[in-house]
This record gives C-alpha cells, structure tokens and sequence, in this order.
C-alpha cells in the first residue's frame, strides 16, 4: 500500500486525499487560493482539505495567473485587497485568459463597501464572501460553485458531442452516480 510515489499519483483523483470527514457535496477539487495573509491561507487550506479538497495557495497575486494556467484549478478563491495586481484585476484577468475563463470564482473581502459587491461580481466573480469569513458559508459556497462548474462543464461536454443514436450510451453520460447534491444540508 505505501508502494512507489508515481503509482499513488494515479489514486489521489479517486479517494487518497483527506479522508478526515469524508467527501460532502462535490468530488476532490483543485482548488487555487491567492491571499497575501499567512493565516488567511491557513484557515482556508485546512478548511478546504478537511472537505476533501486540494487547496494550492499563492501569495504574490503577480504570480497568480500562471500559477492557474498550471494548476487548471476546479475553483478559484482570491482575496480583493492584494499587493501587485489587484483582485479586482486578477478576476478579469482570469476571465479573459483562453483556458481559464470558465473557472467559477470566489471573491473573499475584508472591506465590503456600498457597491464592492456589484464590482466584485461585474469583474467576473461568481460568489463573494466578506471576512471575517463564516466557516459554514465559506464552505456552502464552494460547494455550490464547484456544482455549478461541474454541471455547466458536463454541459459542456454533451453540447460538444454529436448527435449519439444509441440511447443506452446518451443514459450512461449523464449519469452522475448519486452523491453530489444530497449532502448540502447540513449547515443550516
Ligand atoms: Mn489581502
């Protein structure tokens, strides 16, 4: 079971991560956070990886968009107030590269003025979550962003395909197994 490096790449994708507390609403998700706080990151790392998730994080939002273009995150989480490029900026940035601009995108905010939320939003964030962040909504709304991103990529995918004449190949595409989506309800 603690076999060679290489071999165990091949499993983190199925279930070899964080086992902890199991795995909620979504799969395993590569999840890409730019935040210049030290503690910041922490919290959202450990709370990420206790859902089941692969967080990366970067610190210097220069080095932001290439480290999205070689992660291919399933999720963006970037803070607002950042040195360099802005997250304002980063998010359209995000949004205009070729490969990236379908990433669904978590703004998170220590200063929630009139109109940072419109802005926020406007540049191409999906979801926005003010800090001090609440660990339950921080969470709900990964989820739901990472179902969002998964139902519109299998959208995707089926529009892509031509027309399929054998109906019991078009019923196994669209199955999506059970779990997603009956393990949201728990925070309330
Ligand atoms: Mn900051």
């Amino acid at each position: 079971m603690i076999g060679s490096r290489a071999g165990s790449l091949s499993l983190v994708r199925g279930n070899a991560y964080n086992c902890r507390r199991g795995f909620k609403g979504s799969d395993l998700a590569k999840i890409l956070i730019v935040e210049d706080n030290a503690l910041n990151i922490k919290l959202f790392c450990d709370l990420l990886a206790a859902h089941g998730h692969k967080p990366e994080a970067v610190t210097d939002s220069r080095n932001a968009l290439d480290a999205a273009r070689a992660f291919e995150p399933d999720l963006v989480i970037t803070d607002i107030q950042l040195p360099h490029v802005s997250g304002l900026d980063l998010i359209r940035m995000i949004r205009n590269d070729d490969n990236l601009g379908a990433v669904p995108i978590m703004a998170v905010t220590a200063y929630s003025a009139q109109g940072d939320e419109e802005r926020i939003r406007a540049a191409g964030a999906q979801a926005y979550v003010s800090k001090p962040i609440s660990v339950v909504r921080f969470a709900e709304t990964v989820d739901e962003l990472l179902k969002d991103g998964h139902d519109r990529a299998a959208a995707a995918v089926l529009d892509d395909q031509p027309e399929i004449d054998d109906p019991e190949s078009r019923a196994n595409q669209s199955d999506d197994g059970p779990g997603p989506g009956e393990a949201g309800g728990e925070g309330d």
